[in-house]
């Protein structure tokens, strides 16, 4: 039973074109019946039985049985009308592209039926009832008019509707059509009700129950409709006999029987001969030969008892509700049906599909690029050690001790106190190995980044060095055996031992010798004593390499060759063949012959000469304080030094300096001296190392440096030397952090850049994918007006965009994205700063999904909000 009470619907409402299209109607429907709504045109009579089906809102109430509903059109009664009420439109509203039986099941789905089995009973059951089995797998589109209207009617059946709501069913059909689902529909009518709206009084007269007359709005005549079966029983192939007038002719055993309406004139002659039957047609009407030319047969008698199969079928049973494993499993139907559909569907948009995969794709690549333009390239550590400090007074606070530069005074001071700062660190910018004479040419190699050089009294390591001895970190001579490999220098043990012309700014420059090379992670060069605290490297650097001494008594030199030399008062010299292109007569001595040697050789002929030498030389270099705990010597007197600032100098010098007396502008005490030869020591003052090492860093200030701003210290107890400069308020950082970080903010620029570009390609592509699933949603406006219309509930349809954009997505932009990051993956193990971290990954596939499913939903969201009816009118139908 329906009876609403109060409808008033209004169009344009307080507008000066309001319509008043129902004006408070009061109705009361039967369960069963045919009952027919009569008007004009433009009389209500859709809006009505829209409001009615709850397709559209209007003023007052409507009660199903015991449903009340007030101010219609939502959820509840969504529910109501999935089940209970079939609607059937003028223009059928069909799915187009579906076959007959596709959508009967869709309409089955909704109210939830999903077992194959009831599927197939209900569908060949209403199927047979409106006499369309043959057309199960026929697609609709390719259906006649009538027979599109009689699968809507079967799509009210399938349900089990038991109000059936016609809208001008046989609008759109000829006569002969429209008979025949009137028919049907009277049929119905026999158990449920069939509410129809028609503007043909004939036909409404014929077979309605009850006629409800409706005018602007309001009913103004409602009234019972007395009519028998006879067009329902009807059927328009078949003659019945017993409807007709009979005259049956006898004569000489040969009977004609003639059949016609009552006032029908008939003459006709019929000549049979030879097994013909020859008809004269006088009166001209057409003739049509039963089995031949017409599909009509006769029968004898109407029948009057209703067929019992088509009786039954809106019998079903009340679709239970589902159980959880039940919903799980239609959750899965639902899904298979996702796929399909997106696989199989015809209306597949090919061009938006492979957009969606290049948007993904797309994505994966910015995010691979965008860290392969920031990343930081971590090698530039190898350049530092882990336990070097950079400290700097600029960033110190205001109440710092010192000021914001390092003076000597400080630096030395930090040092001296038990403070965890082991020393100074000497960062090398410049450096090159030069190997001299490779096929006549000086090949060269140049330390690309900055490299720590330093004694082993910093350095901590166990390496013994003399002379012009180096020790370098595997590190660098990693990257001079690349360099060098091709003159046959591949292995360690090859570099050791090599002859070097060495340039290393701000420590040394001179010949060097490889003598050991050490693990270690950043490129280090550990200098022998000699060349580290060296602070005039002038004559070294040029000759240290170059033994010198004077002849021995007696001595002969092999393969000697004199070389004419006019009078001098300069010493003359003997050079060792292998130097001979580097020495030439100068203004302090005299080339004066030439002589074979395995070494390089500088011999003085004279004595006295030679020692003259000596003593300049040393006098020349003197200064150099060395630690004497690097190596042996031969005291010849006095003792070895035991306090800071207490030297021994070489014996060569005892005449200008005597014991105990003071030497240089350091204040040094000599305390004895030490048998000396150049050039291995003569030049140098020995010491403690301390001594040796402060002297070191006073140069440094001296020569170049004075005033510097920041500095790294070699830290011994990490914890105490942090505390140390934080008293002294002074910021103190770990050199490798630091480069790090500078690193990261060279990059921020780099970084900003790429930022805006891959927000930017997000933002267009948010965009695109939010327009593109529009369009796609918009393409199946039609589609969910009819759901709508059919009575599918909102979060079902929801359900079913959402599941559908999930599987479009997975195979679309996710796809795209997962296939770029296994190639990034795979990429990464030759480019390693081209990479996509997995958990960005994860997250950029979840946000995809996101941004893709609220595209796809968003508008089906804007278009649900709307009725059904709203929906439908927006396709234009
Ligand atoms: P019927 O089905 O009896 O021909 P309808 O119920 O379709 O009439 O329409 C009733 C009146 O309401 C008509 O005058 C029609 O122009 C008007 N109408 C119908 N739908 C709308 C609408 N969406 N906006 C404005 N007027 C409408
Ligand atoms: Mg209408």
């Amino acid at each position: 039973m329906i009876k609403i009470s109060k409808i008033n619907k209004f169009y344009n409402k307080n507008k000066s074109n309001e319509i008043h299209v129902l004006n408070n109607i009061n109705l009361e429907l039967d369960e069963k019946g045919l009952t027919t709504i009569l008007g004009p045109s433009g009389s209500g009579k859709s809006t009505l039985l829209q409001v009615i089906g709850g397709l559209d809102k209007s003023g007052g109430s409507i009660q199903y049985d015991d449903n009340l509903f007030q101010r219609v059109c939502n959820n509840k009664m969504d529910l109501y009308r999935n089940q209970h009420i079939g609607y059937i439109f003028q223009n059928y509203h069909l799915l187009h592209g579906l076959t007959v039986y596709q959508n009967l099941k869709t309409q089955l789905e909704l109210i939830d039926v999903t077992d194959e089995q009831e599927i197939d009973k209900r569908i060949n059951i209403c199927l047979k009832a409106i006499g369309m089995e043959k057309y199960k797998r026929r697609n609709v589109d390719a259906l006649s008019g009538g027979q599109q209207q009689r699968v809507a009617i079967a799509r009210a059946l399938v349900k089990g509707a038991k109000i059936i709501i016609a809208d001008e069913p046989t609008g759109n059909l000829d006569s002969k059509n429209s008979i025949e689902v009137m028919n049907i529909l009277k049929r119905l009518s026999k158990h449920c009700l069939v509410l129809l709206v028609t503007h043909d009084k004939y036909l409404a007269q014929h077979y309605s129950d009850r006629i409800i007359q409706i005018k602007d709005g309001q009913i103004i005549n409602d009234q019972k409709n007395e009519n028998d079966d006879s067009f329902l029983l009807a059927d328009s192939d078949t003659l019945y006999l017993d409807q007709y007038v009979e005259n049956v002719l006898k004569a000489n055993n040969q009977t004609v029987s003639l059949y016609t309406n009552k006032d029908m004139k008939v003459n006709i002659r019929i000549v049979i001969e030879n097994n013909t039957i020859y008809i004269d047609n006088v009166n001209g009407l057409p003739i049509k030969v039963v089995g031949e030319n017409t599909d009509k047969e006769f029968k004898e008698h109407k029948i009057t008892q209703l067929d019992e199969t088509k009786e039954k079928i809106i019998m079903f049973d009340e679709i239970k509700k589902k159980s959880t494993s039940e919903k799980i499993k239609s959750f899965f139907v639902s899904f298979k049906n996702s796929f399909l559909s997106f696989f199989f569907s015809k209306s597949k948009i090919l061009l938006v599909y492979l957009s969606f995969f290049f948007i993904g794709a797309l994505l994966c690549g910015c995010v691979a690029f965008y860290n392969y333009t920031v990343k930081i390239d971590e090698s530039i550590l190898k350049n530092y050690p882990g336990d070097a400090y950079r400290v700097d007074p600029n960033q110190g606070k205001a109440t710092s001790k010192y000021g914001f530069e390092f003076t000597y005074d400080e630096v030395e001071e930090i040092i001296e106190e038990d403070n965890g700062v082991k020393g100074l660190v000497n960062i090398i910018t410049d450096a090159y190995f030069y190997m001299p004479y490779v096929g006549n040419r000086t090949i060269r190699y140049k330390v690309e980044n900055e490299c720590y050089g330093a004694n082993s009294y910093v350095c901590g390591r166990d390496i013994t060095l003399f002379g012009n001895e180096i020790a370098i970190s595997t590190v660098l001579a990693d990257e001079l055996i690349d360099y060098y490999e091709n003159f046959g220098i591949n292995t360690y043990e090859k570099l050791k031992g090599i002859n070097f012309k060495g340039s290393f700014q701000g420590i040394y420059s001179g010949n060097v010798v490889i003598k050991e090379v050490f693990e270690s992670d950043n490129k280090t060069i550990m200098f022998a004593d000699e060349l580290y605290y060296l602070t005039y490297t002038f004559f070294v650097s040029n000759e240290g390499n170059i033994s010198y001494r004077c002849l021995q008594e007696g001595e002969q030199l092999k393969n000697f060759t004199p070389v004419k030399v006019d009078n001098t008062y300069l010493p003359k010299v003997y050079l060792s063949n292998n130097i001979k292109r580097y020495f030439n007569s100068s203004s302090s001595y005299v080339v004066a012959g030439y002589f074979d040697s395995d070494k390089f050789e500088f011999v003085y002929e004279n004595q006295a000469e030679y020692e003259a030498f000596l003593e300049e030389m040393v006098l020349f270099s003197a200064g150099n304080v060395v630690p004497y705990d690097a190596r042996d010597f031969e005291l010849t007197e006095g003792r070895l030094p035991t306090n800071d600032k207490e030297v021994v100098i070489p014996h060569v010098l005892k005449k200008q300096y005597k014991i105990d007396s003071h030497y240089g502008e350091e204040d040094y005490r000599i305390v004895g001296y030490y048998l000396s030869s150049y050039p291995d020591n003569a030049s140098f003052l020995y010491s403690n190392a301390k001594t040796a090492y402060m002297h070191k860093l006073k140069s440094i200030f001296e020569t170049s440096i004075k005033v510097r701003d920041t500095f790294d210290f070699y830290i011994e107890d990490e914890a105490k030397a942090l505390a140390y400069f934080d008293s002294i308020g002074y910021e103190c950082k770990n050199v490798r952090e630091m480069v790090l970080d500078e690193e990261y903010q060279s990059n921020i620029n780099d970084k900003q850049i790429a930022i805006i570009i891959l927000v930017c390609i997000s933002v267009v592509m948010v965009v695109f994918i939010f327009f593109m699933n529009r369009s796609r949603i918009i393409q199946s406006i039609y589609t969910l007006g009819v759901y709508r219309a059919l009575g599918a509930k909102k979060s079902k349809l929801y359900g079913k965009y959402l599941l559908d954009s999930f599987v479009m997505s997975t195979f679309t932009a996710i796809l795209g994205y997962l296939v770029v990051y296994a190639f990034v993956v795979y990429a990464s193990n030759f480019v390693p700063s081209l990479y996509v971290l997995p958990l960005h990954a994860l997250l950029m596939v979840l946000g995809l999904y996101f941004v893709m499913i609220v595209a796809s939903l968003l508008p089906v969201y804007s278009l649900l909000r709307k009725t059904p009816v709203e929906i439908l009118a927006k396709y234009d139908i």
